[in-house]
């Protein structure tokens, strides 16, 4: 995870969708994972218990194991029993009468009465409600699946994407304003009152921001040695002796603020039991280096950058002309920085990107600054030392290679010196605007429209809520566990993991593409799994969880504070981390999150709570649907470790080759097929990046096909379940809906164009279509003829 990683997560808070770089390989799903983490313990373990995932609320049709209870019962009991069981049976008539489905008395099992709780009937409601039933499911079943929902659900005004992962997000964000706006004496930790105070500071009641302007912003320039924009003082002769070290001390390791190159301290991907420093390209305003390259279809981003950057600039006090002049010379940086950057498509082979080195090494291939000197700077923080043999593993050498020869250009002459200054300062103005007055984060509007087609302007708290759960996610975490917590679900959702992990495993047993040796390894890395569910348990024990944000102190009114003083606690977290032995239980998502990750260094998965809620997740509906939904995202997640980079770490997490050439091989030309395949997708005329988003493909196609075959297990084990009310499908057909519409979604054509570029994840539509259309057992359920949309005759499988 990048060094800024607050910092990002800020503006990730504030665009949504946009600026969710991240670094390194760490996989969440859809938007990035944005907390700062720290230490978790949790039980593990594989269960092994599974069948009985869910069960069903007293429906009074189907009671259990009739037999057995009829002979336990007394001579009276029974003749009691059968005269109610008359009457029971005369209303069960009725009520047949009255509300069954003709068709369904086609079907042998499911048809004997549809379910009727008020659960049932809800989810029934919406399925319906979000389907487009005169679409051929054969045709295109995203739009049967979906084509009501994306009708009747505009994006609404302020946003650029809107799906059923966004909704939800929304339910959870409402559940945590509930919990932080509580008084402080009803909170059960430090740790949740500082959550208070920082939302507190955020939502700023008494408007302090407002009557502050940029005051705080100039302070803290001065605290830094100005800025040639709004700093008259700033003169040549401070040109002239100006250092790149030195400023890079002040800003990286004194604010924690981005610029240039991204570090942090990580699992070592070699040894993954280890932390080490990890240093990878980064330095980019804007979302890609497209943007900055492709001027034609920029111009209108390039323009709204320039205007943004003027803007700030101006309301901090610069002169208009001279402001804009010397904020085209920055973009003009960014551009020569976009221009070294190697795009992401070219970065999935982890083999190759990882180059372990010391710090002697580096000063040699990147001698811009003295790296010794560097790192010392910034350990002094945490009282350690690096010496030049400390190693580094270096994501990006060529970058940091010809980044020295630009660098080398610049530093040459004053005006370079000053572009260079000018350029380091805005990474830390903008990332801080955001917490000045309206004015300022007004100003990021127009940018904002230009890169995903929405100016924003949500509700003041939702995007306070969302900002807190960034900073302290695992005290707001606690809150909303209490807030919703009802049975323990855990449980129940890790069984359904080893339901989803077994049935992967069948699968590998019957692919002819695999040598048996790297089969069996492959077997035993699947085993290895290891999956977190829900939240770390120590974040409900006050002790525990206020040791983690000990360090951290917030003040009501001082947002602008609170965001400095975020930044330094996060750097001094992150460094801590060197000494540590990796604490593999550690959460990098927060548990409100409506996601899931996978960490290939720690062989892991993790489920947050904030998604196994409904529609995800629901223990009192069919389990058709809950495989459908979690189960695949599970899935999904499993198959992370098997896909073209989860594939190079091994079972404990460390990457190196445990496969047999070959059967690389073999792996390499079947995912070309998906690369093939997604590649020939396109949304508003462009095409999908098969090769970026092959690793998320090959997870689509492996978690769908693993949650089905699971699905198909706990059917064969239970009772059949009762059909959902007034829909017409089998409970196999209940499996793939459920499937789809957990990707029904809109978005702006800006934000579809970012995603194509800069997302790792084919869009939502075609997540749908792909992995279905490859699937043998779709077209089965749904009878789609050979050759149909649906089911084309070449079909794709990795796993
Ligand atoms: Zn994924």
């Amino acid at each position: 995870m990048s060094l800024a990683v607050e910092v990002v997560a800020k503006q990730a808070a504030e665009e949504e969708e946009t600026v969710n770089l991240m670094t390194r390989y760490k996989h969440a799903e859809l938007e990035d994972d944005v907390s700062s983490v720290g230490s978790v313990q949790l039980a593990e373990g594989v269960s092994s218990t599974t069948t009985h995932i869910r069960y069903h609320p007293g429906t009074p049709i189907c009671p259990p194991q009739w037999t057995a209870y009829w002979k336990s019962r007394s001579r009276l009991e029974r003749i009691l029993f059968s005269v109610s069981a008359g009457l029971i049976a005369l209303l069960v008539v009725f009520v047949l009468l009255l509300f069954t489905h003709p068709a369904c008395h086609r079907r042998p099992v499911e048809d004997t009465m549809p379910c009727l709780s008020p659960v049932c009937v809800q989810a029934s409601a919406n399925m319906l409600r979000a389907m487009d039933e005169t679409t051929d499911p054969c045709d295109d079943f995203y739009t049967y699946a979906c084509g009501g929902w994306v009708a009747a659900n505009p994006i609404p005004d302020g946003k650029s994407m809107w799906g059923t992962f966004t909704k939800l997000e929304q339910q959870n964000q409402q559940i945590l304003k509930t919990a932080l706006e509580k008084p402080y004496k009803e909170l059960h930790s430090e740790s949740e009152a500082k959550a208070k105070r920082y939302y507190m500071s955020c939502i700023d009641l008494n408007e302090t921001m407002e009557a502050l302007g940029g005051k705080p912003m100039l302070d803290l320039l001065d605290k830094i040695g100005g800025w040639n924009i709004t700093t008259p003082k700033w003169s040549v002769n401070q040109a002239a002796n100006w250092s790149l070290q030195k400023t890079l001390h002040k800003l990286h390791n004194g604010l924690n603020m981005g610029g240039l190159f991204s570090w942090s301290i990580g699992e070592d991907d070699r040894n993954s039991s280890r932390n080490v420093i990890q240093i990878d390209q980064g330095g980019l305003t804007l979302p890609t280096r497209d943007n900055y390259l492709n001027k034609t279809e920029n111009e209108k981003v390039l323009h709204a950058y320039l205007e943004y950057m003027s803007k700030i600039g101006t309301l901090l006090g610069g002169e208009e002309a001279g402001t804009r002049e010397q904020m085209q010379a920055v973009v003009d940086f960014e551009t020569r920085l976009a221009n070294i950057t190697e795009p992401l498509e070219l970065r999935r082979d982890e083999e190759k990107l990882y180059n372990l080195m010391s710090l002697t090494e580096l000063n040699e291939k990147a001698p811009f600054i003295d790296w010794v000197a560097y790192f010392s700077d910034a350990m002094r923080l945490v009282n350690r030392k690096v010496t030049p043999k400390t190693p580094v593993v270096v994501y990006a050498p060529q970058y940091l290679q010809k980044l020295s020869d630009l660098l080398k250009e610049y530093t040459n002459t004053t005006e370079g010196k000053t572009v260079l200054n000018n350029y380091l300062v805005w990474q830390t103005v903008r990332s801080l605007t955001v917490a000045l007055s309206k004015a300022f984060r007004d100003a990021y509007r127009g940018l904002r429209k230009a890169l995903i087609g929405s100016e924003g302007g949500e509700e003041p708290w939702r995007f306070c809520v969302t900002d807190t759960n960034n900073v302290v996610g695992f005290a707001t975490g606690a809150m909303f566990v209490r807030e919703v917590y009802k049975n323990d679900i855990r449980p129940g959702a890790e069984e359904m993991v080893d339901m989803v992990r077994n049935a992967f495993k069948r699968n590998l047993k019957r692919l002819d593409w695999m040598d048996e040796e790297t089969r069996v390894a492959a077997m035993q890395k699947a085993d290895a799994i290891t999956k977190m569910i829900g939240y770390p348990d120590y974040i409900l024990v006050a002790s525990e969880l206020d040791k983690k944000y000990e360090d951290l102190k917030f003040k009501e009114d001082e947002y602008f504070n609170n965001n400095v003083e975020l930044s330094r606690f996060n750097l001094r977290a992150n460094l801590k981390k060197l000494d540590e032995p990796v604490n593999k239980t550690r959460w990098s998502m927060t548990p409100p999150t409506v996601n899931a990750f996978y960490t290939p260094t720690k062989n892991q998965i993790a489920i947050p709570y904030g998604i196994l809620q409904p529609p995800f997740y629901d223990t009192r509906t069919q389990n058709a649907l809950n495989y459908g939904a979690m189960g695949v995202i599970m899935g999904h997640e499993l198959t992370h470790a098997f896909d073209d980079q989860g594939r190079e770490y091994d079972a404990t997490g460390n990457l190196h080759n445990w496969w047999n050439n070959q059967t690389i091989d073999r792996f390499k030309s079947r995912a070309s097929c998906l690369v093939n395949q997604y590649s020939a997708f396109n949304v508003n005329k462009k095409a999908v990046n098969g090769n970026l988003t092959l690793g998320e493909n090959i997870a689509d196609n492996g978690g769908l096909k693993a949650a089905y075959h699971a699905y198909e297990t706990w059917a064969a084990q239970n009772r059949d379940e009762q059909s959902l009310p007034g829909l017409n499908l089998t409970q196999k057909q209940l499996f793939f809906v459920a499937f789809a519409q957990v990707w029904c979604s809109a978005s702006t054509q800006e934000a579809a164009k970012l995603q194509l570029e800069k997302d790792p994840h084919a869009p939502s539509k075609h997540r749908v279509l792909g992995p279905l259309s490859n699937m043998e057992e779709f077209s089965q359920v749904w009878k789609c003829k050979p050759g149909s949309n649906m089911n084309p005759v070449n079909k794709c499988e990795v796993w």
